[in-house]
């Protein structure tokens, strides 16, 4: 899915926290956003399993929850719900397309590594690919509990009136950008190459 499908996760996450304890609503709001977009920082590196957990993550979020129902300040319920939005987002990529430059050819077998079994889950493709026309249905349904509960504050509207448009613009570009990367990969000289993360090299640059 799209980075800002899994931003749109951490606003909703964040819209349910709210409402049960709307003091800590600004400081949930930053944190389970920046945790739901925080596993794509792999993305140069090791993209979906550096930074990606889609078991261990709970493990953490369970222990974060427990610290935050004894002790219910801003600061601790604002890491559980960091560690909520990249434990979901990690799940989420099994939900999706494949780790390859044009992942609406269905090529990929892998979606996101799970370290706990030692082995890569495969692409269920419920959202096709991140960039679908799907992945934007399921970005404006998840900006809607945010827009109910903080649509108050002109600034996060905006905020998520920014997420949606460039999830828009994605969509509307995304084959292209790939059509570009692949230009771009095959226009690097050959002692470059194995630097090029494999999703931007077609199967036989690699
Ligand atoms: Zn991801």
């Amino acid at each position: 899915m799209m980075a800002t499908t899994h931003a749109l996760v951490g606003a909703a996450i964040a819209a349910a926290a709210a409402v049960v304890l709307p003091e800590t609503a600004p400081a949930v709001l930053a944190a389970a956003v920046a945790g739901s977009v925080f596993p794509d920082l792999d993305i140069y590196a090791g993209h979906r399993r550096t930074l990606h957990y889609p078991a261990y993550y709970w493990a953490a979020v369970t222990v974060a929850l427990v610290v935050a129902a004894t002790s219910p300040i801003p600061v601790v319920i604002a890491a559980a719900l960091f560690l909520l939005g990249a434990a979901v987002h990690s799940v989420m990529d099994a939900f999706g397309g494949g780790l390859e430059l044009r992942p609406w050819e269905g090529n990929s077998e892998r979606a996101v590594y799970d370290h706990l079994n030692g082995r890569w889950l495969p692409p269920r493709r419920w959202v096709p690919y991140d960039g679908a026309p799907e992945d934007l249905l399921l970005a404006g349904v998840l900006s809607v509990p945010a827009f109910v509960v903080f649509g108050g504050d002109p600034s996060v509207r905006t905020g998520l009136l920014g997420i949606l448009a460039i999830s828009v613009v994605w969509v509307a570009l995304r084959r292209r950008v790939a059509a570009v990367s692949e230009r771009l990969a095959a226009s690097l000289p050959a002692s470059v190459r194995p630097f090029v993360p494999e999703r931007f090299l077609t199967a036989d640059e690699r």
